[in-house]
């Protein structure tokens, strides 16, 4: 750590103390999980005192969670994600009083640093929209993939753009602005003279591929965004390191081991799953102590510009397929596998559920075909090829590209193997 860490991290420090305090008295479940040892936690250090907590185990006790990123306490929306995977629907409760400290917390951010930019935030209509007033400069609107929501935006945008007083930033998930993008080609909209610097994207994550499509498309820098429905926080890909940090409202993240649960020290190149505290006020009524997020991330390196380490996505923790042979083990990762073959041509793809509107062509979107497998102990990575005439071209891709994303392959076993392959479903 050669730069001075950023005043969130001081922050995050500060604000652990009445988390702890805040947990403790409000939930009798925090009350007898914490007992006797919130005491001892002096700083995000001393975290790892305290036991990480799985959604199971919150479930078992009859803990409120998850969904409703925006919604006010009974009026919850219900996740996509938690619902479309079938598992058991729970619900995060917010109150009026964290959802104002949140909303405050970014008009304060915003106010005094010169004229804030002009954004147009696409909001999921599954998740609603937030309540109080937007921060400056920022205008909401409803996202569902539909035409008349496309025409919505393009109307805000184009009109804006006329009248000289463009949006800088589009915020919405990955699937709004390529949408976006898809449908302004072929309305003949030039949406690279619109105006827009900046796309900042959430939902699932952006793909080398996907993000030149869209630098291409809107003469825009994209940033992505990794965050969780249960959490106000999020972390955004930094202009200046590539990598993600830590945004506000501030949040404690750690990193453990997947299955020991033990905590691993943050350095470069330290992997494990996602461990996350949600800090007072800005989460109140469903507080979240190192909260196991079953996502691995990686540390890459420490940002000076930022202050803060750099964080990267590598799927979710179940997602991972881990080789063994003899003592050996090799992780593959789901989301530098997805970003390789989403970038190699020639890939049959699942139909995005955009595609069944008309908006979309077929291989513009969706999901490429292919599963990662063990048998016994190699990899056998199957695909679907668009077309038999490309395999020669993909099979030499992909032999180069793999051992690069993945070096331990070198020296392990794996093969590729052309076959039809179901359609993936379509996790937004
Ligand atoms: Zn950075």
């Amino acid at each position: 750590m050669s730069s001075r860490p950023s005043g969130i991290l001081a922050l995050r420090d500060y604000l652990l103390g009445p988390t702890l305090d805040h947990a403790a008295h409000q939930s009798p479940f925090w009350h007898q999980r914490l007992a006797g040892k919130a005491a001892l936690v002096d700083g995000v250090a001393g975290l790892p005192l305290l036991p990480v907590t799985t959604r199971a185990q919150l479930a078992a006790a009859g803990v409120d969670l998850y969904a409703g990123t925006t919604a006010l306490s009974d009026q919850v929306v219900l996740s996509s994600g938690t619902t479309r995977e079938g598992r058991q629907r729970l619900l995060v409760r917010r109150s009026r009083e964290e959802l104002q400290a949140q909303g405050e917390y970014v008009r304060m951010l915003g106010a005094g640093v010169g004229a804030p930019d002009r954004v147009l935030h696409l909001h999921n209509v599954q998740h609603g929209l937030p309540v109080g007033d937007p921060p400056p400069g920022e205008v909401r609107v409803p996202w569902m993939p539909h035409p008349n929501m496309v025409e919505l935006a393009f109307h805000q945008l184009c009109a804006t753009a006329d009248a000289g007083n463009p949006f800088t930033v589009v915020r919405g998930s990955v699937s709004a602005v390529l949408t976006l993008a898809v449908a302004g080609r072929e309305r003949g909209i030039n949406t690279a003279a619109l105006g827009v610097r900046c796309l900042g994207t959430n939902s699932y994550g952006v793909t080398p591929r996907v993000q030149a499509l869209l630098e291409h498309a809107f003469g825009a820098v994209v940033l992505d965004n990794y965050s969780l429905s249960e959490l106000p926080s999020f972390a955004s890909r930094c202009a200046q390191c590539g990598a993600l940090h830590w945004q506000h409202p501030p949040t404690a993240p750690e990193l453990v081991h997947p299955t020991t649960l033990k905590a691993v020290e943050l350095q470069p190149g330290a992997t494990g799953m996602l461990v996350l505290t949600g800090l007072f006020p800005y989460v109140q009524r469903t507080p979240l102590i190192r909260y196991a997020t079953g996502d691995t991330l990686a540390v890459t390196a420490w940002c000076e510009h930022r202050g803060d380490w750099g964080w990267q996505f590598l799927g979710r923790h179940k997602d991972t397929l881990v080789l063994r042979r003899g003592k050996a083990t090799l992780p593959l990762y789901a989301e530098p596998l997805y970003h390789l073959m989403d970038g190699a041509l020639g890939v049959a793809r699942t139909r995005h559920p955009v595609e069944v509107l008309g908006l979309v062509k077929p291989g513009q979107l969706g999901f490429p075909k292919y599963r990662a497998r063990d048998v016994k102990g190699a990899l056998v990575l199957e695909v679907e090829p668009h077309n038999a005439r490309q395999r020669a071209r993909l099979k030499t891709f992909l032999e180069r590209q793999l051992p690069r994303v993945f070096p331990a392959l070198e020296k392990w076993p794996w093969r590729v193997v052309f076959c039809a392959l179901p359609d993936r479903v379509f996790k937004p």
